[in-house]
Protein backbone atom coordinates (compact mmCIF):
# COMPACT_ATOMS: atom_id res chain seq x y z
CA UNK A 1 0.00 0.00 0.00
CA UNK A 2 1.00 3.43 -0.48
CA UNK A 3 1.94 5.66 2.92
CA UNK A 4 3.91 8.91 3.58
CA UNK A 5 7.06 7.70 6.20
CA UNK A 6 9.88 9.17 7.77
CA UNK A 7 12.50 7.61 9.16
CA UNK A 8 14.36 11.28 10.69
CA UNK A 9 13.23 14.21 11.84
CA UNK A 10 13.51 17.48 9.78
CA UNK A 11 11.70 19.88 7.06
CA UNK A 12 9.03 18.42 4.28
CA UNK A 13 11.58 16.52 2.23
CA UNK A 14 11.98 13.72 5.21
CA UNK A 15 8.25 13.04 4.20
CA UNK A 16 8.33 10.12 1.44
CA UNK A 17 5.70 8.69 -0.73
CA UNK A 18 6.21 5.15 -0.62
CA UNK A 19 4.82 1.60 -0.45
CA UNK A 20 5.07 -0.28 2.44
CA UNK A 21 3.30 -3.64 3.31
CA UNK A 22 -0.42 -3.76 4.54
CA UNK A 23 -1.31 -4.31 8.11
CA UNK A 24 -2.87 -7.23 9.21
CA UNK A 25 -5.17 -7.26 12.46
CA UNK A 26 -4.03 -8.90 15.67
CA UNK A 27 -6.93 -10.43 17.28
CA UNK A 28 -8.29 -7.57 19.23
CA UNK A 29 -7.95 -5.36 16.44
CA UNK A 30 -9.24 -4.01 13.17
CA UNK A 31 -7.73 -2.67 9.47
CA UNK A 32 -9.84 -0.36 7.60
CA UNK A 33 -9.37 1.21 4.80
CA UNK A 34 -8.46 4.83 4.68
CA UNK A 35 -10.98 6.97 2.78
CA UNK A 36 -9.99 10.15 4.33
CA UNK A 37 -6.96 10.91 7.27
CA UNK A 38 -7.41 14.87 8.64
CA UNK A 39 -3.88 16.69 9.11
CA UNK A 40 -2.56 18.22 12.92
CA UNK A 41 -0.39 20.50 13.93
CA UNK A 42 0.71 16.97 15.97
CA UNK A 43 1.49 16.09 12.56
CA UNK A 44 4.53 19.09 12.40
CA UNK A 45 5.44 18.65 16.07
CA UNK A 46 6.49 14.77 15.36
CA UNK A 47 8.13 15.51 11.59
CA UNK A 48 9.99 17.81 14.15
CA UNK A 49 10.79 16.29 16.87
CA UNK A 50 9.80 17.82 20.26
CA UNK A 51 12.27 18.17 23.24
CA UNK A 52 10.46 15.28 25.60
CA UNK A 53 9.04 13.20 22.95
CA UNK A 54 10.02 10.46 21.68
CA UNK A 55 9.12 9.71 17.82
CA UNK A 56 8.95 6.39 16.60
CA UNK A 57 11.07 5.48 13.53
CA UNK A 58 9.70 4.89 10.82
CA UNK A 59 6.98 6.87 11.60
CA UNK A 60 3.07 7.56 9.70
CA UNK A 61 1.53 10.29 11.14
CA UNK A 62 -2.43 10.71 11.13
CA UNK A 63 -4.52 10.61 14.23
CA UNK A 64 -7.69 11.11 12.58
CA UNK A 65 -9.02 8.64 10.38
CA UNK A 66 -12.55 7.58 8.37
CA UNK A 67 -13.06 4.70 6.74
CA UNK A 68 -14.06 1.46 5.97
CA UNK A 69 -13.33 -1.52 8.12
CA UNK A 70 -11.50 -4.27 5.68
CA UNK A 71 -10.46 -7.06 8.67
CA UNK A 72 -11.16 -7.61 11.93
CA UNK A 73 -9.37 -10.04 14.45
CA UNK A 74 -10.47 -13.27 15.96
CA UNK A 75 -11.82 -11.53 19.15
CA UNK A 76 -13.20 -8.29 17.92
CA UNK A 77 -16.96 -8.06 19.00
CA UNK A 78 -17.62 -4.58 18.66
CA UNK A 79 -17.39 -4.03 15.10
CA UNK A 80 -17.49 -5.71 11.37
CA UNK A 81 -16.09 -6.07 7.73
CA UNK A 82 -18.03 -3.31 5.86
CA UNK A 83 -19.04 -0.40 8.82
CA UNK A 84 -17.82 2.57 8.37
CA UNK A 85 -15.87 4.22 11.05
CA UNK A 86 -13.76 6.74 12.67
CA UNK A 87 -11.16 6.38 15.10
CA UNK A 88 -10.79 8.02 18.53
CA UNK A 89 -7.18 8.63 18.98
CA UNK A 90 -6.74 7.84 22.45
CA UNK A 91 -4.56 4.59 23.05
CA UNK A 92 -4.33 3.37 26.19
CA UNK A 93 -4.35 -0.02 28.20
CA UNK A 94 -7.69 -0.15 29.33
CA UNK A 95 -7.48 -1.98 32.44
CA UNK A 96 -5.16 0.26 34.68
CA UNK A 97 -6.92 2.05 37.56
CA UNK A 98 -6.84 5.11 35.85
CA UNK A 99 -8.16 3.49 32.45
CA UNK A 100 -11.03 1.93 34.72
CA UNK A 101 -11.76 5.88 36.08
CA UNK A 102 -12.34 6.93 32.52
CA UNK A 103 -8.60 8.70 33.31
CA UNK A 104 -6.98 7.21 29.58
CA UNK A 105 -4.84 10.29 29.51
CA UNK A 106 -3.08 9.31 32.78
CA UNK A 107 -1.98 5.29 32.28
CA UNK A 108 1.32 4.28 32.09
CA UNK A 109 0.79 3.07 27.93
CA UNK A 110 -0.84 6.31 27.17
CA UNK A 111 -0.14 7.07 23.74
CA UNK A 112 -2.02 8.95 20.86
CA UNK A 113 -2.37 7.12 17.81
CA UNK A 114 -0.41 8.22 14.67
CA UNK A 115 1.59 10.91 16.70
CA UNK A 116 3.12 9.11 19.52
CA UNK A 117 2.87 5.38 18.20
CA UNK A 118 4.51 3.25 15.84
CA UNK A 119 6.70 2.31 14.08
CA UNK A 120 4.21 2.87 10.49
CA UNK A 121 1.08 3.31 12.94
CA UNK A 122 -0.93 6.18 11.87
CA UNK A 123 -3.66 7.08 9.22
CA UNK A 124 -1.76 9.03 6.09
CA UNK A 125 -1.82 5.43 4.45
CA UNK A 126 -3.84 3.33 2.40
CA UNK A 127 -4.79 1.12 5.00
CA UNK A 128 -4.73 1.65 9.30
CA UNK A 129 -4.49 -0.81 11.76
CA UNK A 130 -5.80 0.43 15.34
CA UNK A 131 -7.55 -1.62 18.72
CA UNK A 132 -11.33 -2.67 18.05
CA UNK A 133 -11.52 -0.34 21.40
CA UNK A 134 -10.80 2.51 19.45
CA UNK A 135 -13.25 2.79 16.75
CA UNK A 136 -16.42 4.33 16.86
CA UNK A 137 -19.17 4.69 14.28
CA UNK A 138 -18.91 7.19 11.69
CA UNK A 139 -21.44 9.58 11.99
CA UNK A 140 -24.05 8.94 9.02
CA UNK A 141 -24.61 12.65 8.42
CA UNK A 142 -21.05 13.60 7.46
CA UNK A 143 -18.60 12.79 4.67
CA UNK A 144 -15.68 10.36 5.07
CA UNK A 145 -14.01 14.14 4.53
CA UNK A 146 -15.91 15.46 7.47
CA UNK A 147 -16.14 12.37 9.48
CA UNK A 148 -11.85 12.36 9.42
CA UNK A 149 -11.51 16.24 10.12
CA UNK A 150 -12.90 16.01 13.43
CA UNK A 151 -11.91 13.22 16.21
CA UNK A 152 -8.53 14.87 17.59
CA UNK A 153 -9.94 18.56 17.90
CA UNK A 154 -13.35 17.95 18.64
CA UNK A 155 -12.01 15.16 21.57
CA UNK A 156 -9.45 18.04 22.76
CA UNK A 157 -11.51 20.96 22.71
CA UNK A 158 -14.65 19.33 24.22
CA UNK A 159 -12.47 18.13 27.29
CA UNK A 160 -10.78 21.46 27.52
CA UNK A 161 -13.89 23.38 27.76
CA UNK A 162 -16.87 21.02 29.19
CA UNK A 163 -15.28 18.31 31.43
CA UNK A 164 -11.64 20.89 32.88
CA UNK A 165 -12.69 24.21 32.36
CA UNK A 166 -16.85 23.47 32.97
CA UNK A 167 -18.05 26.38 31.03
CA UNK A 168 -21.15 27.70 32.24
CA UNK A 169 -24.49 29.60 30.49
CA UNK A 170 -23.29 33.33 30.20
CA UNK A 171 -19.26 32.61 30.53
CA UNK A 172 -17.20 34.77 28.52
CA UNK A 173 -14.77 32.29 26.55
CA UNK A 174 -11.82 34.19 24.76
CA UNK A 175 -10.32 31.72 22.12
CA UNK A 176 -7.37 32.08 20.45
CA UNK A 177 -6.37 30.71 17.00
CA UNK A 178 -10.79 30.95 16.76
CA UNK A 179 -10.29 29.60 13.05
CA UNK A 180 -8.05 26.83 13.36
CA UNK A 181 -8.80 22.95 13.57
CA UNK A 182 -9.45 23.56 18.08
CA UNK A 183 -10.86 27.29 17.81
CA UNK A 184 -13.53 26.20 15.30
CA UNK A 185 -15.06 23.59 17.75
CA UNK A 186 -14.48 25.34 20.71
CA UNK A 187 -16.66 28.22 19.38
CA UNK A 188 -19.51 25.90 18.66
CA UNK A 189 -19.00 23.93 21.78
CA UNK A 190 -19.38 27.41 23.96
CA UNK A 191 -22.24 28.06 21.72
CA UNK A 192 -23.96 24.80 22.50
CA UNK A 193 -23.32 25.83 26.49
CA UNK A 194 -24.64 29.33 25.52
CA UNK A 195 -21.06 30.73 26.86
CA UNK A 196 -20.20 33.85 24.78
CA UNK A 197 -17.30 32.90 22.80
CA UNK A 198 -14.79 35.72 22.01
CA UNK A 199 -12.56 34.81 18.50
CA UNK A 200 -9.10 36.33 18.17
CA UNK A 201 -7.30 35.65 14.76
CA UNK A 202 -4.98 37.49 12.58
CA UNK A 203 -6.98 38.18 10.00
CA UNK A 204 -10.34 39.56 9.50
CA UNK A 205 -10.52 36.62 6.66
CA UNK A 206 -10.53 33.98 9.63
CA UNK A 207 -12.74 36.01 11.75
CA UNK A 208 -15.17 36.02 9.17
CA UNK A 209 -15.00 32.51 9.42
CA UNK A 210 -15.21 32.38 13.19
CA UNK A 211 -18.42 34.72 13.04
CA UNK A 212 -20.24 31.95 10.69
CA UNK A 213 -19.34 29.61 13.21
CA UNK A 214 -21.07 31.51 16.05
CA UNK A 215 -18.38 33.57 17.38
CA UNK A 216 -20.19 36.71 19.57
CA UNK A 217 -17.33 39.05 19.52
CA UNK A 218 -14.34 39.31 17.08
CA UNK A 219 -10.50 40.32 17.92
CA UNK A 220 -8.16 40.98 15.26
CA UNK A 221 -4.89 40.30 16.97
CA UNK A 222 -2.90 42.15 14.14
CA UNK A 223 -4.47 45.58 14.72
CA UNK A 224 -6.19 45.52 17.80
CA UNK A 225 -5.06 45.24 20.97
CA UNK A 226 -6.61 41.87 23.09
CA UNK A 227 -6.32 43.15 26.34
CA UNK A 228 -8.07 46.44 25.45
CA UNK A 229 -10.53 44.65 23.56
CA UNK A 230 -11.27 42.08 26.39
CA UNK A 231 -11.87 44.94 28.84
CA UNK A 232 -14.06 46.43 26.85
CA UNK A 233 -16.28 43.32 25.84
CA UNK A 234 -16.85 42.49 29.22
CA UNK A 235 -17.09 45.63 31.30
CA UNK A 236 -13.27 45.55 32.30
CA UNK A 237 -14.31 42.27 34.16
CA UNK A 238 -12.17 39.94 32.14
CA UNK A 239 -13.17 36.47 30.67
CA UNK A 240 -14.44 33.31 32.70
CA UNK A 241 -12.12 30.82 30.38
CA UNK A 242 -9.26 31.65 27.64
CA UNK A 243 -8.80 28.49 26.13
CA UNK A 244 -4.97 28.12 25.19
CA UNK A 245 -2.93 26.38 22.62
CA UNK A 246 -0.92 29.22 21.62
CA UNK A 247 1.46 29.34 24.68
CA UNK A 248 5.00 31.15 24.53
CA UNK A 249 3.50 34.38 22.66
CA UNK A 250 -0.18 34.56 24.40
CA UNK A 251 0.47 33.62 28.04
CA UNK A 252 0.70 36.54 29.71
CA UNK A 253 -1.98 38.19 27.77
CA UNK A 254 -4.05 34.99 28.65
CA UNK A 255 -3.99 35.09 32.12
CA UNK A 256 -3.82 39.12 32.20
CA UNK A 257 -7.51 38.73 30.38
CA UNK A 258 -9.04 36.45 32.87
CA UNK A 259 -11.43 37.73 35.10
CA UNK A 260 -11.10 37.11 39.53
CA UNK A 261 -11.24 33.33 39.54
CA UNK A 262 -11.54 33.00 36.11
CA UNK A 263 -9.57 29.54 34.50
CA UNK A 264 -7.24 29.36 31.72
CA UNK A 265 -6.97 25.56 29.97
CA UNK A 266 -4.55 24.72 27.81
CA UNK A 267 -3.55 21.75 25.85
CA UNK A 268 -0.64 23.11 23.38
CA UNK A 269 2.27 25.54 22.70
CA UNK A 270 2.42 26.11 18.88
CA UNK A 271 4.57 29.49 19.76
CA UNK A 272 6.95 27.99 22.44
CA UNK A 273 6.68 26.48 25.70
CA UNK A 274 8.18 29.18 28.10
CA UNK A 275 5.50 31.17 29.65
CA UNK A 276 5.88 34.52 32.49
CA UNK A 277 3.45 34.51 35.05
CA UNK A 278 2.97 36.87 37.38
CA UNK A 279 2.40 35.04 40.81
CA UNK A 280 0.64 37.91 42.36
CA UNK A 281 -1.78 37.88 39.94
CA UNK A 282 -2.31 34.09 40.75
CA UNK A 283 -3.42 34.57 44.28
CA UNK A 284 -4.97 37.76 44.37
CA UNK A 285 -7.21 36.96 41.85
CA UNK A 286 -7.15 33.44 43.44
CA UNK A 287 -7.23 32.31 39.08
CA UNK A 288 -7.15 28.57 37.90
CA UNK A 289 -4.18 27.42 35.48
CA UNK A 290 -5.63 23.67 34.09
CA UNK A 291 -3.73 21.55 31.69
CA UNK A 292 -5.61 19.67 29.43
CA UNK A 293 -4.67 16.66 27.09
CA UNK A 294 -6.76 14.33 24.65
CA UNK A 295 -10.05 13.03 26.08
CA UNK A 296 -11.49 9.46 26.78
CA UNK A 297 -13.46 7.58 24.46
CA UNK A 298 -16.55 8.55 26.25
CA UNK A 299 -16.06 12.15 25.76
CA UNK A 300 -15.69 11.39 22.45
CA UNK A 301 -19.27 9.65 21.96
CA UNK A 302 -20.69 12.61 24.26
CA UNK A 303 -19.33 15.53 21.92
CA UNK A 304 -20.58 13.16 18.64
CA UNK A 305 -23.98 13.26 19.69
CA UNK A 306 -23.99 16.99 18.77
CA UNK A 307 -22.42 16.33 15.46
CA UNK A 308 -25.30 14.18 14.39
CA UNK A 309 -27.79 16.17 15.58
CA UNK A 310 -26.16 18.96 13.74
CA UNK A 311 -25.17 21.57 16.55
CA UNK A 312 -21.31 21.17 15.89
CA UNK A 313 -20.41 20.86 12.47
CA UNK A 314 -16.79 20.02 10.42
CA UNK A 315 -14.86 22.97 9.14
CA UNK A 316 -12.97 21.32 6.59
CA UNK A 317 -11.22 24.13 4.24
CA UNK A 318 -9.00 21.51 1.66
CA UNK A 319 -9.31 18.36 0.64
CA UNK A 320 -6.08 17.29 -0.86
CA UNK A 321 -4.29 13.42 -1.63
CA UNK A 322 -2.20 11.98 0.04
CA UNK A 323 0.57 13.17 -1.73
CA UNK A 324 0.08 16.44 -0.98
CA UNK A 325 0.88 16.23 2.63
CA UNK A 326 3.92 18.06 2.65
CA UNK A 327 2.00 21.46 0.64
CA UNK A 328 -0.86 20.59 3.78
CA UNK A 329 1.97 20.77 6.61
CA UNK A 330 3.48 24.18 5.05
CA UNK A 331 0.35 25.56 4.91
CA UNK A 332 -0.52 24.60 8.34
CA UNK A 333 2.73 25.91 9.51
CA UNK A 334 2.59 29.20 7.53
CA UNK A 335 -1.15 29.61 9.23
CA UNK A 336 -2.67 29.99 6.77
CA UNK A 337 -4.88 26.57 7.14
CA UNK A 338 -8.87 28.09 8.12
CA UNK A 339 -9.81 24.81 10.24
CA UNK A 340 -8.66 21.28 8.67
CA UNK A 341 -7.21 19.99 5.88
CA UNK A 342 -7.65 16.43 4.97
CA UNK A 343 -6.11 14.00 3.22
CA UNK A 344 -7.43 11.39 0.64
CA UNK A 345 -5.34 8.57 -0.11
P1 LIG B 1 -4.07 24.99 13.86
O1 LIG B 1 -2.82 25.10 13.08
O2 LIG B 1 -5.31 24.54 13.19
O3 LIG B 1 -4.39 26.38 14.58
C1 LIG B 1 -3.43 27.05 15.33
C2 LIG B 1 -3.89 28.48 15.55
O4 LIG B 1 -2.95 29.09 16.43
C3 LIG B 1 -3.93 29.30 14.30
O5 LIG B 1 -5.25 29.42 13.84
C4 LIG B 1 -3.33 30.65 14.71
O6 LIG B 1 -4.34 31.64 14.69
C5 LIG B 1 -2.95 30.45 16.17
N1 LIG B 1 -1.60 31.00 16.40
C6 LIG B 1 -0.43 30.54 15.92
N2 LIG B 1 0.59 31.34 16.34
C7 LIG B 1 0.02 32.32 17.07
C8 LIG B 1 0.53 33.46 17.77
N3 LIG B 1 1.84 33.75 17.79
N4 LIG B 1 -0.35 34.25 18.44
C9 LIG B 1 -1.67 33.98 18.43
N5 LIG B 1 -2.21 32.92 17.77
C10 LIG B 1 -1.38 32.11 17.11
O7 LIG B 1 -3.71 24.01 15.10
P2 LIG B 1 -4.67 23.19 16.07
O8 LIG B 1 -5.82 24.04 16.45
O9 LIG B 1 -4.96 21.86 15.49
O10 LIG B 1 -3.71 22.94 17.33
C11 LIG B 1 -3.22 24.04 18.10
C12 LIG B 1 -2.15 23.53 19.09
O11 LIG B 1 -2.76 22.62 20.02
C13 LIG B 1 -0.98 22.78 18.45
O12 LIG B 1 0.23 23.16 19.09
C14 LIG B 1 -1.28 21.33 18.74
O13 LIG B 1 -0.14 20.51 18.77
C15 LIG B 1 -1.99 21.41 20.09
N6 LIG B 1 -2.90 20.30 20.32
C16 LIG B 1 -2.80 19.61 21.50
C17 LIG B 1 -3.63 18.55 21.78
C18 LIG B 1 -3.56 17.85 23.08
O14 LIG B 1 -4.36 16.95 23.33
N7 LIG B 1 -2.65 18.18 23.98
C19 LIG B 1 -4.61 18.08 20.77
C20 LIG B 1 -4.74 18.97 19.61
C21 LIG B 1 -3.87 20.01 19.40
P3 LIG B 1 -4.16 33.10 14.00
O15 LIG B 1 -5.20 33.20 12.98
O16 LIG B 1 -4.41 34.08 15.11
O17 LIG B 1 -2.76 33.19 13.48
Amino acid sequence: MKAVVFEEHGGIDVLQYKDISEPTAGPNDVVIKVRAAACNYNDIWARRGMPGMRVIMPHISGSDVAGEVTEVGSEVVNVQVGDEVIVHPSISCRTCEACARGEDMFCRQFRIYGFQTGPLDGGHAEYAMVPAFNVVPKPKNLTFEEAASLPLVLLTAWRMLVTRARIRAGDFVLIWGASGGLGTLAIQICRLHHAHPIAVAKSDEKLAKAKDLGAEYLINRTTQNVFEEVRNITGRAGVDVVFEHVGEATWETSVQALKWGGTVVICGATSGFDGKTDFRFLWNKQLNFRGSHMGNKAELLEALRFVESGDIKPVVSEVMSLQEVGKAQTRMEQGESIGKIVLVP
